[in-house]
């Protein structure tokens, strides 16, 4: 059995080149840029007024003086007059300084009369309140590098650059099929002997969650030529999951029918609590590779699996750089017993107190037991080999994506 180390570097070997498109502006939240951004303009694109106020020949201002107001200009208008010692314009914030003003007092400091204002300064300094053109930026400066992911913030600095159409990694496309006679789509009340498909949704949100397109083909019946139908369907995507059908039960249909498919088996089976029965390989068809893995059926194994082998997978075709769980140190707030001989990937509460992280391993009853999963926030990892953690001892916390 291999382990999950070597697991991951066998799956991440076998990736596809990026593939690169262009996407419309406002689609492309969570893309990644594949290309870096030039600016086609100087930001700001003129002298501006920083401030509401009235701009002025600074060196005028050397104690309280009355100066003439020659018009009044609004943001988005220019300026048809030149300023000159005695006179000032009213302004607006964000609006072009007049050609001879080298300052701007605020409204604040000034009372205004019919056509004249006073400024009750004593001194005002050259360049006061005013931002010069290209301060921010130069048009051809380079605004973002490629490998940037788009957050919210990008895309405003994309719209000032004026990109509408984004240089991006393409979104991989993740389909996902829950395979089991006993399983019900969540809509329908289970029979004695049926489970509702829960995978379903949450591998289908883990994919979303790690920016996949994601396609959910639904339940596949433990019956050969039934789920080989939904798996020439699942082979037209980048990565085809698959949950439950990988263990060693009679109905464990999924390696045989996935090998009808020429998709070439690269491990099965992984040392790794919970996830033991993870199946990883691959299929090329004309220019399509599709990654497939087989996860175990139990949610909190398929959960685990995800996020240790699939997840990554995404985020790489993606571009993103950073790492999918990211880790810390915490103290155990409980004695914790490791058994067995595979690394344990704990279910956890990972909170802060006084400054200090701190895990609580979820009172976690199996494999299946999803109501405890939901109070974890992460997974608290132990390595293999009998040993007793006292409580306060540190160890290594995988969080979970927010
Ligand atoms: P399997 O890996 O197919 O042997 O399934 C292991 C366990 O996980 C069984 O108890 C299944 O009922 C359960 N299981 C499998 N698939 C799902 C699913 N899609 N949703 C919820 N539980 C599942
Ligand atoms: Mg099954």
């Amino acid at each position: 059995m291999i382990s999950v180390e070597q697991a991951l570097t066998e799956i991440l070997s076998r990736l596809p080149d990026r593939q690169t498109m262009v996407c419309p502006l406002a689609d492309s939240l969570g893309c990644v840029l594949a290309q870096d951004i030039q600016s086609d303009i100087d930001s700001p694109p003129y002298d501006k007024s920083l401030v509401d106020g009235y701009a002025v020949v600074a060196s005028d201002i050397q104690a309280e003086v009355e100066l003439s107001v020659l018009e009044e200009i609004m943001a988005g208008q220019v300026p048809t007059q030149r300023v000159r010692s005695g006179t000032a314009i009213q302004i607006m914030t964000g609006a072009p300084l007049p050609e001879g003003a080298d300052a701007v007092v605020m409204i604040e400091d000034t009372t205004c009369q019919n056509h004249t204002v006073v400024i009750h300064k004593a001194s005002l300094k050259p360049e006061t309140n005013v931002m010069r053109k290209s301060t921010s930026l130069s048009q051809g400066d380079t605004i973002l590098k490629a490998g940037t992911p788009i957050r919210p913030i990008e895309m405003g600095i994309l719209a000032e650059v004026g990109c509408t159409d984004v240089p991006v990694y393409r979104q991989p496309e993740l389909a996902v099929i829950s395979t089991g006679d006993e399983l019900v789509p969540a809509t329908t009340r289970p029979s004695p002997g049926q489970i509702r498909n829960s995978n379903g949704p949450l591998l289908t949100a883990l994919g979303t969650t790690f920016g996949a397109a994601t396609r959910s083909l639904g339940i596949g019946l433990d019956d050969f030529d039934s789920l080989s139908e939904l798996v020439t369907e699942g082979l037209k995507s980048d990565v085809l999951v698959l949950s439950g059908g990988v263990s060693a039960g009679v109905k464990d249909l999924v390696p045989g029918v996935l090998a009808h498919h020429n998709v070439e088996q690269i491990f099965h089976k992984v040392r790794l609590k919970p996830g033991k029965p993870l199946w990883f390989g691959l299929v090329k068809q004309g220019a399509q590779t599709t990654l497939v893995f087989g996860l175990p059926g139990n949610p909190v194994s398929s959960l685990v699996c995800f996020l240790l082998f699939v997840a990554p997978v995404l985020q790489q075709l993606l571009g993103v750089k950073s790492d999918v769980l990211p880790s810390c140190k915490a103290k155990l707030t409980a004695a914790f017993q490791q058994r067995g001989d595979r690394p344990t990937y704990f279910p956890a509460s990972l909170t802060m107190r006084d400054g200090t992280s701190e895990v609580t391993p979820l009172n976690w009853k199996g494999s299946a037991d999803q109501s405890t999963l939901s109070q974890a926030n992460g997974l608290a990892f132990f390595p293999a080999g009998e040993q007793l953690y006292a409580e306060g001892s540190e160890v290594t916390v995988f969080k979970f994506p927010s």
